[in-house]
């Protein structure tokens, strides 16, 4: 676990115990913190209360909005925790006491830590994918390296890198909110559309958010930026005065995008970029890059490859919850020989009213198929350009695009919607559309012979992402 004795002797409040506040308690506990922690829930409130029986004396259990904050170091709340409208934004500033996250306490606890670097990764999408890349790059270049934060590994619980190791951290913007001192080494902002604007004061404030991180960095400290962003957005207006940066979109790649299996379309090739720039500026050298492009094999539910079967190819891409991260799914597969190929599963938990984003590659899309509470409202805006079926269901929407969908063909789940409408989560969804692909397409479904080995039946759920 990483912690810091600059922990030791204060008394933090903890609200939300999932696994990124479990982490901090541990961390903060084990640097000789006293803690009040709080999550709504018994059952992670007793689990804490189990793991820690032995410093018993400095764990307590109580709302930290119900208690006089005065003497606290700092609230650690969970990025979940909606501050713009939760009552501990208001108890915090009554008792003059920051709210941060556990990205801030590793910042705090960075002077401990062998001699190391960070990068920090935020963008409205593909930080998971170029959080994971850029580790992979310094991994096949034998960098140590680490990822963390966003990407759903608490980085308070990881082991310390040994020297010279890099932190990569995917940030999201309630992430920066709550860190006021984390001075990467290269920071990112990938590519900034609308998205989350319930926490923020709209679009503007949303930008303001992501653009902190380069606020934060010290001179000399490198900002990878998108030049589109930049020109339209002034990203980099919290920089300081000097700061070397470096444009997505004009970074040279070695080697062929053909060759890089799980880096297709034209939103992983700025991905590949932006990861290469990182990378470089970290002293990975040419060769490594290149191999690590090829070798690199993506994370599930992201343009993820679940089966092929008849010659139609099922891919799983439900972490594409709006428009604009949908919008490179569809440009993937053009048309070949005028031929539209995509069967595109679309609809969740709508997070506008409108697919402009998608709008310029629904000339790729052979039938859309429309699910969840998004459903009418989308079959009425692509019923002038496609063949639409309102399919309501998951389980629908997949038999009728396989139904209708011919040899070379591609079967797209990318919803450009959130999925809380009909499922846990995106991954449940992601999980849901795999099962169904393996059922629908498995054993008892006929298979020319040649193609028995790569039957989605044996891989349920799962199977080599693109
Ligand atoms: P995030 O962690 O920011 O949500 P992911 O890497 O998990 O991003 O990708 C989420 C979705 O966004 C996927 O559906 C993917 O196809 C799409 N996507 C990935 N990178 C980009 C990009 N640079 N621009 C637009 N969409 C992207």
């Amino acid at each position: 676990m990483i912690t810091s004795p600059a922990f030791a002797g204060k008394h933090y409040a903890v609200l939300g115990l999932a696994r990124s506040g479990a982490a901090a308690v541990a961390s903060l506990l084990a640097g000789g913190a006293r803690v009040t922690a709080w999550d709504a829930r018994e059952e992670p409130r007793a689990a804490l209360a189990d793991a820690h029986a032995d410093v018993a004396d400095r764990l307590a259990f109580a709302d930290p909005c119900a208690i006089d904050l005065a003497g606290f170091a700092a609230v650690v709340v969970s990025p979940g925790v909606p501050i713009n409208r939760h009552p501990i934004g208001d108890a915090a500033r009554a008792a003059d006491v920051p709210l941060i996250c556990d990205i801030e306490l590793f910042a705090q606890a960075r002077g401990s830590l062998p001699a190391h670097k960070v990068v920090g990764i935020t963008g409205t999408n593909g930080k998971s994918t170029t959080t994971a890349l850029i580790a992979h790059l310094l991994d096949c270049a034998g960098i140590p390296a680490l990822m963390g934060g966003n990407i759903g590994l608490p980085i308070l619980g990881q082991a310390p890198l040994p020297d010279g190791g890099v932190h990569v951290l995917e940030l999201s913007s309630y992430q920066i909110d709550l860190t006021q001192r984390l001075d990467c080494d290269v920071a990112l902002l990938l590519n900034i559309t609308p998205d989350h604007l319930d926490r923020y004061d709209g679009f503007e404030g949303y930008v303001e958010a992501k653009t902190r991180l380069f606020g934060m960095q010290a001179i000399g400290h490198l900002a990878v930026v998108e030049m589109k962003a930049e020109m339209e957005l002034d990203v980099l207006r919290h920089a300081p005065d000097g700061q070397p940066f470096t444009f997505i979109e004009g970074v040279d790649l070695p080697g062929d995008q053909a060759d890089w299996p799980s880096l297709s379309g034209p939103h992983n090739r700025a991905n590949a970029q932006a990861a290469v720039a990182t990378v470089r500026h970290l002293g990975v050298g040419e060769a490594a890059i290149e191999a690590g492009l090829r070798s690199f094999r993506g994370l599930p539910h992201r343009m993820e490859r679940v089966g092929e079967a008849n010659g139609v190819l099922f891919i799983n891409d439900s972490k594409a919850t709006n428009p604009a991260s949908t919008a490179p799914a569809l440009a993937a597969f053009p048309p070949v020989a005028g031929h539209r190929r995509i069967h595109w599963i679309l609809g969740g938990l709508p997070k506008g009213d409108d697919l402009d984003e998608c709008a310029p590659f629904f000339g790729n899309v052979a039938a859309a198929y429309t699910i969840g509470d998004a459903g009418p409202r989308f079959a009425e805006i692509l019923e002038p350009h496609v063949p639409v079926t309102r399919s309501e269901m998951m389980a629908a929407a997949l038999n009728q695009a396989i139904a209708a969908a011919l040899p070379g063909d591609v079967v797209l789940l990318s919803p450009a919607c959130a999925s809380f409408d009909q499922f846990r989560d995106y991954e449940a969804r992601g999980e849901c559309f795999g099962q169904l692909v393996a059922a629908m397409t498995g054993p008892a479904a006929p298979q020319p012979p040649e193609q028995s080995s790569a039957q989605p039946g044996a891989q349920p759920g799962g199977g080599e992402p693109v």
